[in-house]
């Protein structure tokens, strides 16, 4: 296996134009799947951060200014370009995340998607609508959409294309300008995106990366910008949101979760087995809306736990650019030791450990193999902490009601499952799961590909959503601005206002009547 040759100086070198720093400090990062160094990019300061969030402030107002079709081109051009180039987004992908090549595929295929959806839908939902006056005829109001200004995206190291890049477009589309800010250890696709945006016509400044320190850095985006849409850990998040909160800003934060699958009795087995194995060990376990807890019915546990073992076993685990293996690397040595480190637990206190469960070093410094799990107890890490990574306990259920009470155990309520042949009933338990997204007879993408609805968590999992109508307007200021065409605030001088209070009520009545008020 060799990296790809497409981490060139002179890529690098273009790509550390996009990247706000002012100083001599670098980061680096490396290829996961061997863990030699991969790029040195410039690093950027809090002073840097200020000064980015400031210097977009200009080319944002211009931008504003257009008509949103106007804007639109440029998305319609980088659609394109995404789609043009995407076996070089995923050799950068790849080399940096140690991710299967199919999962680099998912992530780059992402931003492709969202941008689509938002070229059809931008238009009609940023365009100025007529909502109904206090006074029929005499006052009308529109509603406008007006972009919020700066914001900051602050995108973790799992998808970093598709994170960085699928809640930058909407923000742009908006108005805004963007100030982004990725995980250290990925971004070179993200910074790979920013310059096919520009390619593809976004005017210079609109967006900026910073990168360096997740507190320091990420901090002072969160000190600058007005309005952040932050993805990353529950911890992490919390503290973002404490930190924006006290400046009054806006922001949506995608966090953790601790997803549960519920197969129910009239579950198709095989159809099931094949949706839990590719939703628990999809991104070598590393995906936010990835399955941890599977919840069998008791009549078909042993069957399905015995497919799901062999289904499991035959992974292909590896290290390599092209599209032969299913499963991947983790991102780092010290993530697989946190995954061990579940695993470890759960087997010292009572777990079966009955397949996987040991590190793969043979194949690169951070692979773990996926690892099956029985017997989780309350006194696991592993039962109620999200892993993050290729690891999945399955437990028997009695009924519909335990198996939703055993799915809703959790802090989290980020993405759910469901599998059955009777879809009324597979639904009905559905609605009763508190999940910002379930799934039925799919584990994951059917909800997070649908694009049109929202995407997000409940509980610790997060506040707001991606995707859907919050996905666009979230990244702007309702404003209401009502023209008065007859004088009827306030009430004639002439008219005491005794009289009028009487006036006023009987109009009320009638507008209530007529239905027009
Ligand atoms: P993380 O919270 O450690 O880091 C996320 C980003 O925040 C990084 O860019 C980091 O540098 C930055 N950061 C760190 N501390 C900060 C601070 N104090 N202020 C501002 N920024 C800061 O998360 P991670 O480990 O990189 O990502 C994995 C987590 O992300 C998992 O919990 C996963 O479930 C979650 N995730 C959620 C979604 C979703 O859509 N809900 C998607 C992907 C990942």
């Amino acid at each position: 296996m060799t990296a790809p040759a497409t981490v060139t100086d002179d890529l690098i070198a273009r790509l550390s134009r996009h990247v706000a720093a002012s100083g001599t400090e670098t980061i680096s990062s490396v290829e996961v799947f061997t863990g030699a160094t991969l790029a040195t990019l410039p690093a950027s300061s809090v002073r840097d951060v200020a000064d980015a969030v400031h210097a977009a402030r200009v080319p944002q107002a211009r931008w504003a200014e257009l008509d949103v079709r106007e804007r639109m081109g440029v998305f319609e051009r980088f659609h394109k370009l995404v789609l043009d180039e995407r076996e070089t987004i995923a050799d950068l992908i790849q080399a940096e995340t140690g991710k299967a090549r199919r999962y680099a595929f998912e992530d780059l295929i992402e931003p492709a998607i969202t941008t689509s959806h938002y070229l059809k839908a931008a238009p009609r939902l940023l365009r100025a609508k007529a909502r109904k006056g206090m006074m029929p005829l005499a006052i009308k109001a529109t509603e406008l959409r007006q972009p919020k200004g700066v914001v900051g995206i602050i995108s973790p190291w799992n998808f970093p294309f598709a994170l960085g890049m699928s809640d930058s477009i909407p923000a742009l589309m908006a108005g805004n300008a963007v100030v982004l800010k990725p995980d250290s250890q990925t971004a070179l696709s993200p910074l790979y995106g920013v310059d096919l945006l520009y390619r593809a016509g976004l005017p210079e400044g609109l967006i900026t990366v910073v990168l360096g320190d997740g507190p320091t850095v990420g901090g002072a985006l969160v000190d600058n910008a007005d309005y952040v849409g932050f993805t990353g850990s529950t911890r992490t998040g919390a503290e973002v949101g404490a930190r924006a909160a006290a400046r009054l800003i806006g922001c949506s934060l995608e966090l953790g979760g601790k997803n549960p699958m519920i197969v129910l009795p009239d579950a198709n087995v095989a159809v099931a087995v094949d949706g839990a194995v590719t939703s628990a060990f999809a991104n070598t376990g590393q995906l936010c809306m990835h399955i941890e807890r599977i919840y069998v019915h008791e009549s078909l546990h042993d069957s399905f736990l015995a497919k799901f073992v062999e289904a499991t076993r035959a992974l292909k685990l590896g290290a390599r650019y092209d599209y032969k293996c299913d499963v991947g690397s983790l991102i780092s040595t010290k993530q697989r030791k946190a995954v061990a480190e579940h695993v470890d637990d759960a087997r010292a206190k009572g777990a079966t450990v009955h397949l996987g469960g040991v590190s793969r070093e043979d194949l690169g410094p951070a692979f773990y193999e996926p690892t099956v799990l029985t017997g989780v107890t309350p006194d696991m890490a592993c039962f109620a902490e999200e892993t993050f990574g290729p690891v999945v306990s399955i437990y028997p259920f009695r009924d519909e009601e335990d198996a939703i009470a055993l799915a809703n155990d959790t802090t989290y309520g980020l993405n759910a499952s469901v599998y059955g042949r009777d879809l009324d009933r597979a639904r009905r338990v559905a609605h009763r799961l508190r999940a910002g997204t379930v799934n039925v007879n799919d584990g994951h993408a059917a909800a997070y590909s649908s694009m049109d609805a929202p995407m997000g968590g409940m509980g610790s999992s997060g506040l707001g959503r991606r995707h859907g109508v919050e996905g666009l307007l979230k990244y702007t200021e309702a404003q209401n601005v009502a023209v008065q065409r007859v004088q009827v605030i306030p009430p004639p001088k002439a008219i005491p206002y005794g009289r009028y209070t009487g006036i006023m009520a009987r109009s009320l009545r009638l507008m209530r009547k007529l239905g027009l008020r």
